[in-house]
């Protein structure tokens, strides 16, 4: 087990969302504020889910089902692989920390692409685990070899994020057979793929087919984009069983609220939900990035996600508060070292219409 040094703890940086709208509301003296910054779905949840949600709020004084079997069930139904090989929890964000939990020891290697999603670099520094960035091509594409290059004896965890968050690329599967086949067997890699929903690429794979295969791999997915459950926290991890296992020792009892597993047990089932979500999602996508690259801004393509990532230049920083003011908040691709950038969310017509006039007001 780690040993967390105190060095480690000084060393976090606190998580820094997207601006709420509540505060953009009250900083501008707006009412109408357009969200297009944390990649929600913007169609919301299903109705089901709500209806679900809403019934099984009268058995609020039970605790929730600790092993979350309902959804376990209903997950492995749908994905399938038997109950054992999957896990839920309090998002995503929960499965990413119980894996350093469960995985790393102070010293040892996280080898994470750069730039990526901040939450990877956290758990393992929180664990006084060195992670290591390797860095995306010019293209934003994955360097394979230069991941395979950067492992080490102490290598314990490997992160790829396909559609990868912030720049909407993916690994097409015949380098994920690659990377999977290449690593040594004491490495376990993670496929993050909480965006999968969204992808369409023929080469994409969220390694589901592969873990289905018997190859061992550690796949995330998330009901907080296209399940749109952002605000109730549930994520799934799917692996192979004693991985599962591992997991399972170090979570919280209750990890995952009684409203939650419902909620996700009816989203899962609402399959039109998701397909019209999807579709919307592609729709607005391709319209966005005509639209953007006709106004002369650079998209990163191909997005497989419910964002694009558009380099708006020097010109950056004043755009995105220009932005703020008209009432509609992107993502600062700061964040990520990329300060020409900006992380926008496909959202409903109206809203990517919003997006559009608003940057024409700002010439
Ligand atoms: N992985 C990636 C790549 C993400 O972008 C996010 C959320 N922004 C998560 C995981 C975590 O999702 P959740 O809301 O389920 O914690």
């Amino acid at each position: 087990m780690s040993i967390r040094t105190r060095q480690a703890v000084l060393q976090l940086k606190p998580y820094s969302p997207g601006k709420p709208i509540w505060e953009v509301q009250r900083e501008h003296g707006l009412d109408r504020v357009v969200k297009l910054a944390s990649n929600e779905n913007p169609l919301g949840p299903s109705p089901l889910a709500m209806e679900a949600l809403l019934r099984s709020a009268a058995e609020l004084h039970r605790y929730p089902d600790a092993g979350f079997s309902e959804l376990r069930s209903a997950l492995a139904d749908t994905l399938g692989v038997t109950p054992e090989h999957i896990i839920a929890g309090n998002g995503a964000d929960e499965l990413i920390k119980l894996v350093a939990e469960a995985y790393l020891e102070t010293g040892d290697e996280m080898i994470v692409p750069s730039p990526s999603f901040t939450e990877y670099e956290f758990t393992g520094v929180l664990m006084g685990a060195r992670v290591v960035p390797v860095p995306l091509r010019a293209d934003f594409t994955y360097d394979i070899a230069a991941i395979l290059g950067a492992v080490t004896p102490r290598t314990k965890l490997v992160y790829v994020c396909t559609p990868h968050n912030p720049t909407g690329t993916y690994l097409p599967r015949g380098e994920l057979e690659k990377l999977l086949e290449e690593l040594p067997p004491s490495v376990l890699l993670i496929v993050d793929a909480a965006y999968g929903h969204y992808a369409d690429a023929d080469d994409y794979t969220d390694g589901l087919d592969l873990l289905r295969q018997g190859r061992t791999l550690l796949v995330l997915q998330t009901f907080s984009k296209i399940y749109g459950l952002a605000g109730i926290r549930v994520g799934y991890a799917v692996s192979r069983p004693e991985v599962i296992e591992a997991l399972l020792k170090v979570k919280e009892p209750f990890n995952v609220n009684a409203l939650a597993q419902t909620a996700a047990a009816a989203a899962l089932a609402d399959t039109d939900h998701v397909s019209r979500s999807r579709e919307l999602n592609a729709d607005g996508r391709r319209y966005l990035t005509e639209e953007l690259t006709a106004r002369g801004f650079t998209v990163v393509r191909p997005s497989q996600s419910n964002f694009i990532l558009v380099r708006l230049g020097a010109e950056a920083g004043r755009i995105y508060e220009g932005l703020l003011q008209r009432g509609v908040i992107v993502r600062s691709a700061a964040v990520w070292g990329l300060p020409e950038y900006v992380r926008i969310t496909i959202g409903t017509p109206e809203e990517n219409d919003r997006l559009l006039e608003a940057l024409a007001e700002l010439g």
